[in-house]
């Protein structure tokens, strides 16, 4: 696991327009932040700037106290593990499916993966329909299931910051609390975790940031925030 900073982040997609206004928080290696807040607050942006998609206009994104900005585009890539929103699956086993992208993993590791991620009841299974080759009844993957198969494939990479933008994502609440219980065993395994997410409903963050127009307007654990009202 890695420790993340922001130092006094500032982002703006057009001059006129500044998004994040001198974001600053740190991420103790292995523990798990909550960036939570509107729609429109900068979660996203936020979480893509990790991912270094885009160059703050000034302050510095460190992991492990090294900037970002001075990394080479491939090793930040091995650093952070971007699970995306929308995963495309292969008409395969879902073992096959969260190797991808590391083909030389073995079936420990893919297995190991899949039990972070609660998939494990259902490694080999298809992601769909029936498949006449090998005469075995798929299943059909929810939105949530089809999540953690790319949550399985991203930890697999073995990342030292895992960031997960839950943003914009509408899920219903059985699939959040499905995709939190998967987030739970991450997190015990000492992955540091970056979670953007439009709702308050992540009580297991170590940190909490509330983000409004750019800013982070409060800070802590769960229930500091909630005494706080
Ligand atoms: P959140 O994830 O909190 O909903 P975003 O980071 O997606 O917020 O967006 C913050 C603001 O930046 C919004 O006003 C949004 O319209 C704007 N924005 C997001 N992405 C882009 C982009 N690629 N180009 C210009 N503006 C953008
Ligand atoms: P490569 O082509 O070297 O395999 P990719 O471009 O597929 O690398 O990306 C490697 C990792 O970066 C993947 O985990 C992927 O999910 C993530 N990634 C790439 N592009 C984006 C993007 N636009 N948004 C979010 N994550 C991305």
């Amino acid at each position: 696991a890695g420790e993340l900073r922001f130092e006094d982040v500032r982002f703006a997609y057009t001059p006129e327009r500044p998004i994040l206004r001198g974001v600053s928080f740190t991420v103790p290696a292995g523990n798990t932040v909550a960036v939570v807040g509107p729609s429109g607050a900068g979660k996203s942006t936020l979480s893509r700037l990790i991912f270094r998609f885009y160059e703050p206009q000034s302050g510095r994104i460190l992991i492990d106290g090294q900037d970002i900005a001075a990394v080479r585009q491939e090793s930040l890539r091995e650093a952070v593990g971007m699970v995306p929103q929308d995963t495309v699956l292969f008409n395969d086993t879902i073992g096959y499916n969260i190797r991808y992208g590391r083909p030389d993993a073995s079936d420990a590791e893919v297995a190991e993966a899949a039990r972070l991620a609660q998939i494990d009841n259902f490694i080999r299974s298809l992601p769909q329909g029936y498949d006449t080759q090998v005469g075995e009844r798929g299943l059909k993957l929810s939105g949530g299931e089809k999540q953690r198969v790319a949550i399985a494939r991203t930890i697999l990479k073995s990342p030292r910051i895992l960031v997960l933008d839950e943003a914009t994502s509408a899920l219903d609440s059985f699939t959040e609390r499905e995709i939190q219980q998967a987030l739970d065993k991450i997190s015990e395994d000492r992955t540091t975790l970056v979670i953007a997410h439009r709702l308050s409903t992540i009580v297991n963050a170590d940190e909490i940031l509330v983000l409004d127009k750019g800013e982070i307007v409060e800070r802590g654990a769960h229930a500091q925030l909630l005494a706080r009202g």
